[in-house]
């Protein structure tokens, strides 16, 4: 993009984020929902297709691209980024990664301007972190494909138009072959979804489980197409990685809210008779979790940089996903500890985001399973050397 061009966009996100959604956030906590006018917004502002081409109506940015915009979204409730999270992410990157000419030409300009939302159905109850043991089955009858199985914890699915089904396709296969993926529009007979999960946090973005029950699509269903068929893992674990390098950087923008509110915080609030930012041990909190969202900052511009390259689209993302998971959770519970026991009470900033920021170290892979994999790169590395 145009660097004019992306600068204009990142202004008017981060003066609609700072004008608009910040004062709305603690009603859309106590809520959980964000207000119809906020989300039309969104899509005026081309907010539910910032990754999906220029050819298909996105703003086509690039992973460096992104995660600056991804700095300004994570400075409110992560409720706003997740509306078109999955669109964006995980959902609309299998079409990106996966998809053939008609599946792109048929869903990515409709998931670009929002009309339709996307889930991205992978976990299970019994898979999380090992997808490749998910057990919903697909079966090949005639021209189509009959599904069945369940989905845990699938993001935006109470609202989804179509839902990227992960399911084995060849029973023997063994792990993670013999696995595609089904777009499976959401008025496909069989297909049901459960009561939203009540969560710690992140209120106003929702999850429940997807049910399939003899659910019956076509097969040019499979994503790919023939093509597609026992190559889903493959396209999953691209769209996750994408996806990890995009969660780097909502921690990094949380990360600097964070830092505001405590500063904020310790320059107002006295002890003693003097405001409690003199005290050189505050000084401390509020240096390392400065320093900690500096380095979460350039670790995240870093990454961008290789996976646009295409030298680390794996170990790179793992890394950021991991630093800035955990190091956003630092920074929120030093801005609690600023905050004494106002940190601690419902309506105060810092609380809530001290609980929204916990699930960054959960979903899209656990700082374990990202720890595995930047390992299992190292070292298959130096095995090779
Ligand atoms: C709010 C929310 C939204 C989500 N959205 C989606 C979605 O849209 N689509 C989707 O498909 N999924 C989604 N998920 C699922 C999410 O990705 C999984 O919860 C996550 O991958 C962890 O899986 P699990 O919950 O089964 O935990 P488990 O895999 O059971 O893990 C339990 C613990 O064991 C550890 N562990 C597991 N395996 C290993 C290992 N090999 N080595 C070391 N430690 C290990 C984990 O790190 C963790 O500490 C969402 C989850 C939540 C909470």
């Amino acid at each position: 993009m145009d660097p004019s061009v992306l600068t204009d966009v990142l202004d008017s996100v981060r003066d609609f984020i700072r004008t608009e959604v910040v004062p709305l956030e603690e009603t859309i906590d106590a809520e959980d929902v964000v207000p119809e006018r906020i989300v039309a917004q969104c899509k005026e502002m081309g907010l539910y297709g910032f990754t999906i081409p220029e050819q298909y109506g996105g703003l086509g940015l690039t992973a460096s691209e992104e995660v600056r915009l991804a700095f300004e979204l994570g400075w409110t409730t992560p409720a706003l980024r997740s509306l078109f999270g999955t669109n964006n992410g995980i959902a609309g990157h299998v079409l990106l990664e996966g998809g053939t000419a008609e599946q792109k030409a048929q869903w990515l300009p409709q998931l670009a301007s929002g009309e339709v939302t996307a889930s991205f159905g992978l976990t299970e109850a019994d898979a999380g972190s090992d997808p490749s043991s998910l057990t919903t089955r697909a079966v090949r009858d005639g021209d189509s494909w009959v599904i069945n199985g369940s989905k845990r914890y699938i993001t935006n699915s109470p609202v989804a138009d179509v839902i990227m089904v992960f399911a084995r396709t060849a029973p023997d296969a063994p792990g993670n072959r013999g696995i595609s993926t089904f777009l499976v529009p959401r008025d496909t007979p069989g297909l049901s979804i459960g009561p939203k999960d009540h969560k710690m946090g992140q209120f106003g973005a929702w999850t429940a489980d997807v049910h399939l029950d003899d659910v019956r699509v076509p097969a040019d269903a499979v994503v790919g197409g023939e093509d597609g068929v026992d190559k889903g893992f493959l396209t999953a674990a691209k769209c996750l990685a994408h996806g990890r390098l995009h969660l780097a950087a909502v921690c990094v923008g949380m990360a600097d809210r964070l830092v505001h509110e405590t500063v904020e915080y310790a320059k107002e609030r006295e002890q003693g008779g003097k405001p409690i930012a003199r005290f050189q041990l505050v000084q401390g909190l509020v240096a390392d979790s400065v320093t900690d969202a500096r380095a979460g900052r350039g670790l995240v511009l870093d990454t961008a940089r290789t996976f646009d390259d295409g030298s680390d689209m794996v170990s790179g993302p793992a890394a950021a996903k991991y630093f800035c998971s955990e190091m956003v959770g630092r920074v929120a519970d030093r801005a609690v500890q600023v905050h004494g026991g106002a940190g601690y009470m419902r309506g105060v900033a810092v609380e809530r985001f001290f609980r929204d920021a916990r699930l960054f170290r959960i979903y899209e892979g656990t700082s374990q399973i990202q720890q595995v994999i930047i390992a299992r790169d190292a070292l298959g590395k130096a095995a090779r050397a």
